[in-house]
């Protein structure tokens, strides 16, 4: 159970402190710097750059998806062109969606982050801010339509799986308007999500009331596990009973504290003794906005201690040789101290997210490979940007596909 220390450079950082911080933290107003916002602001534009001189690389006809396709620069696009007041951005977003909408490869998955619904749920978002609300009405009906495929799925988790779908219908109520979805088909989902994970964990006598498997592994992290079904499942708490909140994912939580290594890193699956992995996909990182999320519903500090120990384990082994990608890399494991940030206004968890961000201004050299998909939203350099612009705002940062 010894840690792996091969998977990450060694952070040589020093830690927040007023004296030695004021590089990227105003020691008056305990914001981020006025130097540090210029740079950060300095190399979106340059990455942004970057990601339109090498269109012929992303424009990918067989992939539209938000990981590693083209929703996904859409998505950055759209979320680009809002931030800075570039209509030109949001233009661009709604007609990578377009040529995305021929691509038929996507359509046997229903998730948000690989398959149809995401790029219906951002499709009908984009739509919508264009003023089109007919059409993005049209495409919300399409998206409500795969619940009919989604109820014979057999994976429950975030990206190949039901939760993926939860996701995109609750991204359309919080995105565009509530009421859009309606409750009563959220409603079915999320028993059909409950429902196999207590079938799946009564049938192995396991001692937490809801697990879940994905290829035969039962999976923790935000990705495949189980942690990312309970944080969406938790984020969709107005739609729960008190019984289904309490008796079945308020114990699954608790459940999943016991598992820790020593580090308190989480293991990627169960009975999985190397402690190896640092990545919001497994591991800490997305354990850490469950935590905070289930200090915030159930009010025990004990849930907030376990959130600032991810954090604890993020900086120290967070900065990752696989490269700077949001999904297994630095730029992702920066939204740990956003959240915790957020959560805490401890303005160490700023710095912290702010260091991890210029450890990303030189992304190519802090990397071992280059991705598959170099400039994709959670493999390349589309995550490394769309992290940067979340952090000129740091209290709206969101984890995308993660966070509503
Ligand atoms: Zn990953």
């Amino acid at each position: 159970m010894a840690e792996d220390s091969s998977r990450h450079y060694e952070n040589r950082f020093p830690d927040f402190a007023n004296s030695n911080s004021a590089d990227v933290i105003n020691s008056g107003t305990y914001s981020l710097s006025e130097n540090f916002k210029e740079s950060l602001e300095q190399n979106i534009h340059t990455f942004i750059r970057r990601l339109n001189e090498n269109q012929q690389e992303w424009v990918n006809r067989n992939d539209s998806s938000v990981y590693t396709g083209s929703s996904g620069i859409a998505y950055l696009f759209y979320f680009y062109g809002q931030r800075f007041n570039e209509p030109t951005y949001m233009d661009r977003a709604l007609e990578l969606m377009e040529c995305a909408g021929s691509n038929k490869n996507d359509k046997k998955s229903i998730t948000f982050l690989t398959g149809e619904a995401g790029r219906l749920a951002l499709s009908a978002l984009i739509h919508h801010s264009s003023g089109n609300v007919e059409k993005s009405h049209e495409i919300i009906t399409r998206l409500k339509s795969l619940y009919d495929f989604s109820a014979m799925y057999y994976y429950e988790e975030l990206l190949y799986g039901r939760a993926g779908y939860l996701y995109s219908l609750l991204f359309v109520n919080k995105n565009i308007s509530e009421g859009l979805i309606d409750e009563e088909l959220i409603k079915k989902v999320i028993n059909c999500i409950l429902t196999t994970g207590k079938n799946y964990s009564t049938s192995r006598c396991l001692k937490i009331p809801l697990m879940y498997s994905w290829h035969e592994k039962e999976y923790l992290g935000g990705a495949h596990g189980i942690a990312g079904i309970l944080y969406i499942l938790l984020q969709a708490r107005a739609y729960l009973t008190e019984a289904q909140l309490n008796d079945e994912i308020k114990p699954s939580i608790d459940y999943l504290i016991t598992l820790r290594f020593p580090s308190k890193n989480f293991p990627s699956s169960i009975g999985n003794k190397a402690d190896r992995l640092v990545h919001w996909c497994h591991g800490a990182p997305s354990m850490t906005m469950l935590f905070t999320l289930a200090f915030k519903v159930f009010k025990d500090e004990k849930y907030l201690d376990v959130a600032k120990e991810c954090g604890e384990v993020v900086w120290r082994r967070g900065l990752l040789k696989k490269g700077c990608g949001i999904c297994h890399g630095t730029s992702g494991n920066a939204y740990t101290f956003l959240n915790l940030y957020q959560e805490t206004q401890d303005v160490k968890y700023l710095y912290r997210a702010a260091k991890f961000a210029e450890w990303c201004f030189n992304y190519e050299e802090h990397q071992n490979r280059i991705p598959d998909r170099p400039f994709s939203l959670f493999e390349g350099l589309g995550g490394i940007v769309y992290f940067f612009v979340d952090l000129s705002t740091p209290s709206t940062a969101k984890f995308p596909g993660y966070t509503l």
